[in-house]
């Protein structure tokens, strides 16, 4: 069940697309990436936030 009243970014882990995570960097290697532990397969990931930055105007 996903809860709507969530940020439409909401990170997911690229490996096993699980949204079960855990932030553990504001700032990654770049600005726009925050790094997220996945608690699902235990990986370290990096999200890219570029969503934010560039709202869909069209
Ligand atoms: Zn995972």
């Amino acid at each position: 069940m996903v809860d709507r009243e969530e940020r439409c970014a909401e990170p997911f882990c690229c490996f096993c697309e699980s949204k079960d995570v855990t932030l553990i960097a504001p700032f990654g290697t770049a600005q726009l990436v925050r790094q997220y532990y996945c608690n699902a397969c235990k990986s370290v990931f990096e999200f890219v936030r570029w969503q934010e930055e560039h709202p869909d105007e069209s």
